[in-house]
């Protein structure tokens, strides 16, 4: 089928569009880079999105579901709501190790971009500012508050180190494990002692056991956050924090349960006494709609910068963008900073988002999606293919 030619000339005002405000944009991606703010604390990167946004003809509102730094920008009021996400968070110590600023600088150059779709075809784009991607996942809890209701598609571009489509996630559940001990001078009266610490690397050593013979592409990993005070006083408490996740929520179901027989193992080996609570809020799976998908990579070859669809030695992490995909038509593709040896949150990684590569890729990421966005303006049609798919796969 040939492609209608109002449409082609629609997506190429949108290209000019994006590029007319090119280095706008990569200033404010680099402004985020050199600026980095963690999870519920980017104030900046969020007031500086906020700011470009309403410059550019977008209403905000500001601290939507109750978080100072989300927000909500939006250019028309019809149907279909196309929302593009950002992220602006940073990993402590690293910064921009992920790429975030990259992510929001793409969603607002599209969106800026497509108003001149929505000025002739209806509808609505908006952008929704989800802070602290990393942990705990500003979107599970901006899922249960509302803010993806109403929403016919939603939309973002990851950068990685391989271009494709979509993603491949873990479900991840967060564990605090806490262990209480007793004091003790630890030459003096030993015997009087509750090692908590010990409780904490016995569980450690079990889980490393455990490991070994868990199915492939599941995870368990953690940091110890207190782990004593001074090394002449047996530890009286200890603290770890954990992530486990799995390829499917049958199996996490069943790793969390193997994962605490580690943790009561070494308490009872111990003495220790063992408290622990699973994270109420779990990333969920991403579901990939595949109508979406194809749409972006169609783009994405235009631009001269072909992709695959799946790619299944793609890296396996988890992001809040699969609580977005259970609720409303999703993509979430990545498109290559870096060459596949640089590894997500490092410096390397952290350095390729503010690389001449990160750069074009943001701006590749803006126009395909700004692209895609006309795709889905033009043709009700569409839209109701991305949905009936969304609907079949629930
Ligand atoms: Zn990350
Ligand atoms: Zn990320």
């Amino acid at each position: 089928m040939m492609a209608k030619p109002g449409v082609e000339r629609l997506k190429a005002l949108l290209k000019a569009n994006v590029e007319a405000h090119r280095q706008q944009l990569e200033e404010l991606s680099g402004k985020i880079h050199d600026s980095p703010e963690l999870g519920f604390q980017e104030n900046r990167a969020a007031g500086w999105l906020k700011g470009y946004l309403e410059e550019n003809g977008f209403s905000i509102e500001p601290a939507i579901c109750e978080l100072p730094t989300a927000f909500r920008g939006s250019y028309g009021t019809g149907q279909p709501a196309i929302a593009l996400l950002a992220e602006y968070d940073a990993l402590p110590r690293l910064g921009h190790a992920c790429g975030h600023n990259l992510i929001a600088a793409s969603a607002i150059g599209a969106a800026v971009a497509a108003k001149a779709a929505v000025d002739r075809l209806g509808g609505c784009v908006l952008v929704l500012g989800t802070p602290a991607e990393e942990l705990p996942g500003g979107k599970i809890i901006m899922a249960e508050r509302g803010a993806f209701d109403n929403l016919d598609v939603a939309m973002m571009v990851h950068p990685g180190t391989q271009d494709t489509a979509t993603s491949q996630t873990l479900v991840c559940a967060p564990l605090e494990a806490e262990f209480f001990g007793r004091e003790a001078h630890a030459a003096a009266r030993p015997e009087a002692g509750i090692n908590a610490l010990e409780a904490m690397l016995l569980s450690f050593a079990a889980i490393n056991s455990l490991r070994q013979h868990i199915k492939d592409k599941a995870r368990i990993h953690g940091i110890i956050s207190d782990g004593g005070q001074m090394a002449n006083i047996v530890p009286g408490h200890s603290a770890a924090s954990f992530l486990v996740r799995a390829q499917d929520e049958a199996y996490l179901e069943e790793l969390k349960g193997r994962v605490l027989d580690c943790f009561n193992g070494a308490a009872t080996a111990t003495g220790a006494r063992l408290e622990y609570r699973w994270g109420d809020r779990a990333y969920a799976p991403m579901s990939n709609n595949l109508t979406l998908a194809r749409l972006f990579r169609a783009n994405m070859k235009s631009l001269g910068h072909p992709m695959r669809l799946y790619d299944t030695s793609q890296t396996l992490g988890s992001t809040d963008m699969g609580n977005v995909s259970q609720l409303v038509p999703s993509i979430h593709p990545f498109v290559a900073i870096a060459p596949e040896e640089v590894v997500g949150h490092s410096r390397q990684f952290a350095e390729a988002a503010a690389s001449e590569a990160g750069r074009r890729a943001m701006i590749l990421a803006a126009k395909a999606l700004a692209m895609t966005i006309v795709d889905l303006l033009a043709s009700p049609e569409t839209v109701t293919r991305v949905k009936s798919e969304f609907s079949r796969n629930k």
